[in-house]
Formats: structure tokens, C-alpha cells, sequence
């Protein structure tokens, strides 16, 4: 095209569209959930700038918020069509052409080495999927504040850029054309597209139509048609069996009669609905299935990998503040959730009245629950107001938190469905059937392993539910044998007369299973508790006490074991201490003492009370290095 501007792709988007041409991966299908997810999203955005300016939704169709999907077998074209936001030719440039995301770089090494494309909707990317069935797509597009651009592409490393002057005017919004390959010509088959978006965007929160043919009954003149396979009504002598030879018959026999008029079979075209804009939310919880559910979760996560949530609580709060909630436990954390974990957004998405807000709340959920997913939606929050006086509202700390007691019940339940979990707990063991229990087991053990961190971080930061995460926490210790265990648990385990709960830092359980500290304590058969995670030195700070019992570090000075039957043999050595403090030097150490934590060892260094283990010195050493 004459006017035409050329740009090449950012490198690592050229990188990506390689990968995704040349790519063996079998499920094409998920192009289509991509571009339906860009459309609701470029809706959502339209329909929030009009809650403070009605004028920007324009009027007639343009006002219709909805996805179109059309196809032209002839020219071989699918066509999606949105009246979102749009995006102006500055738009198409830097969002289709260059990668926003970090860690995108990460996800197509991925992509290279498993060829799983499922998660591409997750990086930032997943517009580039168009090319798994097209070989050239255009997008035409329509902001308020640009004229209509068309961008277009083959995925040879270039894109180009012109002002429309040819197509029809959109009004506003997106219409994607895809140019579809020799052997992707399925999606030319309406079936097909119908049961891919109800299978995949059964829960976007706009229509979704698709421009379908339809066999309909007209009644024509019958001398318009020759052919003899139409039906004829207008026989009188017609009969069910040969109506062939009755057309024949008719069309022979004498024209005196009447103009005869015949029925045919037509093909017209109109708007099928294929979705039920009834967010799964409002529903009541026990009309919506398992089965919707992680559906419904795919969607939100954008998450089309097979594997299901590990749990979910859907409720509504009343009384001064209401909303209704689905949150969820994702069955894995992402890649980078504790690299960047000061800067991570919260992955709720907030609708006010059925209108959706924004997904970068962070005054919904602590920072130590943004790897749940899910939706809120208030009827209390205004709606005609800014997103910042949004942000300020005093509803939304009683929103969060109440999400943050649900969010730690639906943990909690977790572990208590879990068979692993509940057997010894309390003695009591729960009644379940063994279809759930096969579901349920190990569960608990695998949400500690991909959050777990999350929880002592929760411990470090909320003061207020300290006592409930605590519960949640888990750890091996001298006498889980390998398993994972909890406070209950050990406090169950006490000694008679054990006041503290002991417990041991380290960089292994290997490691500390060495430790000369724990001879005796071993020996008399007291539980120590291993931390052997960086965060523990931090966590143990915050944790001081639990049920009533302080936690002591065995291997800092104040370690009690029943009652100090060391007096004499304190006074026996008293020269020997004075002797090796004098030969240490006051610096070195604060004190030498006679102690009754050692068995086999001769002696050991303790740390003090309230200074850093050995361990944290070993930790703020390598960070400072
Ligand atoms: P993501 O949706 O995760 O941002 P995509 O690769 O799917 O990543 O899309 C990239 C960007 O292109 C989007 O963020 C959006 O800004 C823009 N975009 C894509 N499709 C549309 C559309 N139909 N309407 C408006 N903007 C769109
Ligand atoms: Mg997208």
C-alpha cells in the first residue's frame, strides 16, 4: 500500500513469532481465547472510561459492547471483531510490536525447549498465537482519539502501519482479520468456532456472537426454481412418500391453476449468541458446578493448563460493606513470584456493579496473598469516581479484610481435607469418602511447597492474623520422619514440663541433624523443630510465641531443659570458666558457662538471646557480599 509505514518487530518479538510459526504444537485452538480475552479486555477499559464520561461510548452500534466473529470461506478470512477501546496508531505500534512484559524472555526459552504454548496468554504475548493459524492478519482499529489504522503483518520480522482509507468506518473499537493457512481451514467451520468459544470464553462478561448460517423455510414461486428436490406445498395431492415424483407431477401438470408457490430450503445469516453473560459470581454457590468452577478459573487466570486449582471459596459479604468473592489457591506458583515479590500486583480483578474496575489493586490483598486469583465485585464502592478516590475508599480495607479471613479459611480447609493431614491431628480422624480422599491427599504438602513462603511471609507482615497463619505453618523437625508437621502437632508431642518449643536453624535438615546442640535433646527425647530456610531467621523474629509457649532456639543461651540440677557442678568448674573467659577475651565472647544441652560434644558456642544465630550471621553475610 502506498501510504503505508514500515516498522520492524522488537527482536525478541520476531524471536517469539518464529517459534510460534514454525511450531508442531497441536492445540491451534488457542488463538481464539486469546483474541476474545484482548477484546473483553479492550471492552472492560471503553466501559470504565464511561462510568465518568457517557460520550465516549458513542452511539448506535458503536455503544453495543459486545465481540462479533465472522467468516468468509470464500476469501478465507476469520474476522473478530470489538467495540473496545481500540487502539491509535502509537498504540499499534508499541503493543503489537514490542514486549511490555518481563520475563517474557524466560517463557519463549520455555516455549522453545517444551513447546507448550499453553501459557502464552500469561506472559503478555498471546496476540502473537494469531500466527499458529494465519499467515498474514490484519488488524484495523478505531480509538476516540485517532483515526482509523490499519496494521498488518505476514511474520516475516516486519510490520506496517497505514491510515485506513479503504475498509468501513468502525466506529470504535478492533476488527482482527486472519488470513487463514492452508491447513488450519477448520476455523472456516462455524461448528468449529462455536464449541472453541463455548468451550473456552464461556465466561467473558460480554456477548460474543457469531455471524451464522441458518437453513430457513421460504416459500417462492414455484416456477422460480426448476430443480425437483424443493417441496411443494401447494399440491393437493402430495404425499409423504415420493415427493419427488409429486414435484415432477406438478410442474407438468396443467398451469391453470393458481400461480403455485413452493417451500425451499434457504441459507440466511444472522447473530448467534453463543455465551450467558451471567457472571459466574452472582450465582448462588450451589447451582455452579466443579466443573464451572475451573472453567471459570481458566479464564481468569488465563491458566489453559490441564491442571485444576488446588481450592476455591466463592461468598458474598454482607451488612456495611457488600460484595460478592470467588477467590482461588492456583495449582502452581508462577515462575517468578518471590523474585519480584515487593513489586507484585495483586491478581484480583475488582468490579463494582458488574463493572469491571481494575486488576492492579493492591489495597485488596496483602502482598503475602497476591498469588491468589479471583474476582470481587461491591455493590458498595462508587462508580462514577477515579480509580485513585477509588483507592482510598474506607470500604476497601473491610473488604480486605474479610477477603484475607476467607482467604486463610479456604487454606485452612485444605489441610483439613487432607488425609496426610488430619490423621494423628487431635486423634480424630475425619470422615470422608475415598474418592475424595484420593483428591484431597497430599494436597496440603503440595500448596506448602508452592506457597508456603508466602505463609511465614504473612506471619512476618500481619500482626493481626498472626495466630491463624501460624496454624497454616509447616516443617520437619527431629521427629516427623521426613514428613511435614505443624505447632499442633508438636505441642500434642511435649514433654510433661517442656514450657518452650525448641527449634533449630540451618542451611539443611542434614546439616542440622549434625548439630552437637541437639545431642541431649535428642537424647531425652525432645522435639526440635528445623528451620532451614533463609526466611525462617526472619520469621522467628516475628514468631515469638504460640498457644501460650515460647519458642526457643537451641542454640541460644536460655536453653531450660526441666529444672537446672547444675549448681555444684557450676561451682566445681568455676575456676576452669573464669580460666577460659580470661583466654578468650571479653569480646570474643560474653560469657562461658556450664550448661546441660551437650552429651558427646565438650563444648559449643551459643549465641545470645536476642542477637542473630549463627545461621542469620551466615545469611547477612552473603547478602552484604
Ligand atoms: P496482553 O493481552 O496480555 O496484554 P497480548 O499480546 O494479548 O497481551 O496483547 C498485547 C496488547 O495489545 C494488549 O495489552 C492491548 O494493549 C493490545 N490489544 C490487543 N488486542 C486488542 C484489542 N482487541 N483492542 C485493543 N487493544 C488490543
Ligand atoms: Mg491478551
Amino acid at each position: 500500500r502506498n501510504n503505508a509505514e514500515k516498522f520492524e518487530f522488537q527482536a525478541e518479538v520476531s524471536r517469539l513469532m518464529d517459534i510460534i510459526v514454525n511450531s508442531l504444537y497441536s492445540n491451534k485452538d488457542i488463538f481464539l481465547r486469546e483474541l476474545i480475552s484482548n477484546a473483553s479486555d479492550a471492552l472492560d477499559k471503553i466501559r470504565f472510561l464511561s462510568l465518568t464520561d457517557k460520550e465516549v461510548l458513542g452511539e448506535g452500534d458503536a455503544a453495543k459492547l459486545e465481540i462479533q466473529i465472522k467468516l468468509d470461506k470464500e476469501k478465507k478470512i476469520l474476522l473478530l471483531r470489538d467495540r473496545g477501546i481500540g487502539m491509535t496508531k502509537e498504540d499499534l505500534i508499541k503493543n503489537l510490536g514490542t514486549i511490555a512484559k518481563s520475563g517474557t524472555s524466560a517463557f519463549v526459552e520455555k516455549m522453545q525447549s517444551s513447546g507448550d504454548l499453553n501459557l502464552i496468554g500469561q506472559f503478555g504475548v498471546g496476540f502473537y498465537s494469531v500466527y499458529l493459524v494465519a499467515d498474514y492478519v490484519e488488524v484495523i482499529s478505531k480509538h476516540n482519539d485517532d483515526k482509523q489504522y490499519v496494521w498488518e503483518s505476514k511474520a516475516d520480522g516486519a510490520f506496517a502501519i497505514s491510515e485506513d482509507t479503504w475498509n468501513e468506518p468502525l466506529g470504535r473499537g478492533t476488527e482482527i482479520r486472519l488470513h487463514l493457512r492452508d491447513e488450519a481451514q477448520e476455523y472456516l467451520e462455524e461448528n468449529k468456532l462455536k464449541e472453541l468459544v463455548k468451550t473456552y470464553s464461556e465466561f467473558i462478561n460480554f456477548p460474543i456472537s457469531i455471524w451464522a448460517s441458518k437453513e430457513v423455510d421460504v416459500e417462492v414461486p414455484a416456477d422460480e426454481y426448476d430443480s425437483g428436490d424443493e417441496e411443494e406445498t401447494t399440491d393437493k395431492t402430495k404425499s409423504e412418500e415420493g415427493e419427488d415424483e409429486d414435484a415432477e407431477k406438478g410442474e407438468d401438470e396443467d398451469t391453470e391453476k393458481k400461480p403455485k408457490k413452493k417451500t425451499v430450503k434457504e441459507t440466511t445469516y444472522e447473530w448467534e449468541l453463543l455465551n450467558d453473560v451471567k457472571a459466574i459470581w452472582l450465582r448462588s454457590p450451589k447451582d455452579v458446578t466443579e466443573d464451572e468452577y475451573i472453567k471459570f478459573y481458566h479464564t481468569l487466570a488465563k491458566d489453559f493448563s490441564a491442571e485444576k486449582p488446588m481450592a476455591w471459596s466463592h461468598f458474598t459479604a454482607e451488612g456495611d460493606v457488600e460484595f460478592k468473592a470467588v477467590l482461588y489457591v492456583p495449582p502452581k506458583a508462577p515462575h517468578n513470584l518471590y523474585d519480584s515479590y515487593y513489586k507484585a500486583k495483586s491478581n484480583l480483578k475488582l468490579y463494582v456493579r458488574r463493572v469491571f474496575i481494575s486488576d492492579e489493586f493492591d489495597e485488596l490483598l496483602p502482598k503475602f496473598l497476591s498469588f491468589l486469583k479471583g474476582i470481587v465485585d461491591s455493590d458498595t464502592l462508587p462508580l462514577n469516581v477515579s480509580r485513585e478516590m477509588l483507592q482510598a475508599h474506607s470500604s476497601l480495607k473491610t473488604i480486605k479484610k474479610k477477603l484475607i479471613r476467607k482467604a486463610l479459611d479456604m487454606i485452612r480447609k485444605i489441610a483439613e481435607e487432607d488425609p496426610d493431614e488430619s490423621s494423628g491431628k487431635d486423634g480424630k480422624e475425619v470422615e470422608k469418602s475415598d474418592d475424595d480422599d484420593d483428591e484431597k491427599k497430599g494436597q496440603y504438602t503440595k500448596f506448602w511447597n508452592e506457597f508456603g513462603k508466602s505463609i511465614k511471609l504473612g506471619i512476618i507482615e500481619d500482626a493481626s492474623n498472626r495466630n491463624r497463619l501460624s496454624k497454616l505453618l509447616r516443617f520437619q523437625s527431629t521427629k516427623s520422619d521426613g514428613k511435614l508437621t505443624s505447632l499442633d502437632k508438636y505441642i500434642s508431642r511435649m514433654k510433661s514440663g517442656q514450657k518452650d518449643i525448641f527449634y533449630i536453624t540451618g542451611t539443611s535438615k542434614e546439616q542440622l541433624e549434625k548439630s552437637p546442640f541437639l545431642e541431649r535433646l535428642k537424647k531425652q527425647n525432645y522435639e526440635v523443630i528445623f528451620f532451614t530456610d533463609p526466611v525462617d531467621e526472619y520469621l522467628m523474629q516475628y514468631l515469638m510465641d504460640y498457644e501460650g509457649k515460647q519458642f526457643q532456639n537451641v542454640s541460644k543461651e536460655g536453653l531450660k531443659l526441666g529444672k537446672d540440677k547444675n549448681k555444684e557442678l557450676k561451682e566445681s568448674f568455676k575456676e576452669l570458666t573464669k580460666w577460659w573467659k580470661g583466654a578468650l577475651t571479653t569480646d570474643k565472647v560474653d560469657e562461658v558457662k556450664i550448661s546441660n544441652r551437650l552429651d558427646n560434644t565438650p563444648c559449643v558456642v551459643v549465641t545470645s538471646k536476642f542477637g542473630w544465630s549463627a545461621n542469620m550471621e551466615r545469611i547477612m553475610q552473603a547478602q552484604t557480599l
